[in-house]
Parts: structure tokens; sequence; C-alpha cells
């Protein structure tokens, strides 16, 4: 199965998967844990590359590189590991461009087309099993990360103004009703706790009935 966590900055994606970690192993699953743009050296290389603050870019070539770095990763370690009958847990995937690239950008249907290509394997897309969106509000999720993180490097992102980052969430619930039979939606506002308790139930319901 492969599992993918959603939500934008500050929602905790990071944070949960370390619990959904811990959990997995106590179940004895087979699995891994990876995240993206990065997983592998090419993709963390493209990473870098995106993030850099001093890096100007467009929105497309925002997008092309993070589909680049999508496909790499799929490629050398998420298929790998599926065809290995692997859970595989994954920090964002395509929804993530859809929602930053095509929302935040305003770059619509080009970010879907272009992923459709990332995605596809000798004529398959490698579409996840699920998408646990965590849900907050931009205001409760940038003062969670100023909060939390007030000597971490700011990256290009963080540049940008709230209301990016309130395109970006009505993105992730627009995407949300259209592909309802792939998203689990979480009040990502609730404690550390609570949200995994969501979390837990989700895939309990995926994994083991
Ligand atoms: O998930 P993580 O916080 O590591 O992502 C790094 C940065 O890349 C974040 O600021 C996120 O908003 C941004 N990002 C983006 N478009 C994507 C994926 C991530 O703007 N498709
Ligand atoms: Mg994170």
């Amino acid at each position: 199965k492969f599992i993918v966590l959603e939500g934008p900055d500050g929602s905790g994606k990071t944070t949960q998967i370390g619990r959904i970690e811990a959990y997995l192993r106590e179940q004895g699953a087979d699995f891994i844990s990876t995240r993206e743009p990065g997983g592998v050296l090419v993709a963390e290389k493209i990473r870098s590359v995106i993030l850099d603050v001093d890096h100007a870019m467009s929105g497309l070539t925002e997008c092309l590189l993070y589909a680049a770095a999508r496909r790499e990763h799929l490629l050398q370690k998420v298929i790998p590991a599926l065809e290995q009958g692997k859970i595989v847990i994954c920090d964002r995937y395509v929804m993530s461009s859809l929602s930053y690239q095509g929302y935040g950008r305003e770059l619509g249907e080009a970010v879907l087309d272009i992923n459709k290509r990332a995605i596809n394997v000798d004529g398959t897309e490698y579409w996840p099993d699920l998408n646990i969106y965590l849900d907050v509000t931009p205001e409760v999720g940038l003062q969670r990360i100023h909060a939390k993180d007030a000597g971490r490097e700011i990256n290009r992102l963080d540049l940008e103004k709230e209301d990016f980052h309130r395109k970006v969430r009505e993105g992730y619930l627009r995407l949300s009703r259209e592909y309802q039979e792939s998203f689990a939606t979480i009040d990502a506002s609730q404690n550390e706790a609570e949200v995994f308790a969501d979390i837990k139930r989700v895939l309990e319901r995926l994994l083991f009935e």
C-alpha cells in the first residue's frame, strides 16, 4: 500500500510520520518511510535547487522541477518498495503539486498533465491508495512554524504571503472533494495525540481489516 501525508506548511506531517513509524514498527509491519521532494540523492539535489532563497524561478519551472524529483523518487525508491510488498509512507506527493503549484501559483490544469506524465511508468500511473490530509488554516499552520522552529533555515516558500497559503489550503479542500475516494481529511488543529488517534483509525481500516 502507498500512503501519502498531505497538508499545508505547519500542519504537522513530519511529526505525525514519526508517530506512524513507531506504530507500524510496533505492529511488525514491513514498511519504508520517505519524503518529497527528496528521498533519493538526485531528488534531494533538486529539492535544494527549488527551495534555495536565492533562486528566483517561474511557477511552471518550479512545477517541472517538483515533477522531475517526484519521478526519480518514484522510480528509484517507491516502486521497488511496493514491488517487495512493503507499505510506503511518503511525506507529500502529487496533491502537494496540485495545491501549491495548481492553486497557490494558479497554474491550474497544466499541473495535473505534467504530473500524470511524471507518475506514469510503463503505462501505469502510480496514485496513492490513501492521501491522509492534515487540514489547518494558514493562521494556525504558520504560527506553529514560527513558534516551533524559530532557528530554522528559511526557504523560498517562507517568503510567500499569507494569501498564497490561503489559496493552497483552499486547493487542498477542493481536492479532498474531487479525489474523495483516496482522501481521509483530518482536523490538524487538534493536539498531536488527537491528530494521531484519527490517523491510526484510518490506517487500521486500510491496513489491518
Ligand atoms: O514538506 P516540506 O515542509 O519539507 O516542504 C518544503 C517546502 O516546499 C515547504 O515550504 C512547502 O510549502 C514547499 N512545497 C511546495 N510545493 C510542493 C511541495 C512543497 O511549494 N509541491
Ligand atoms: Mg514537514
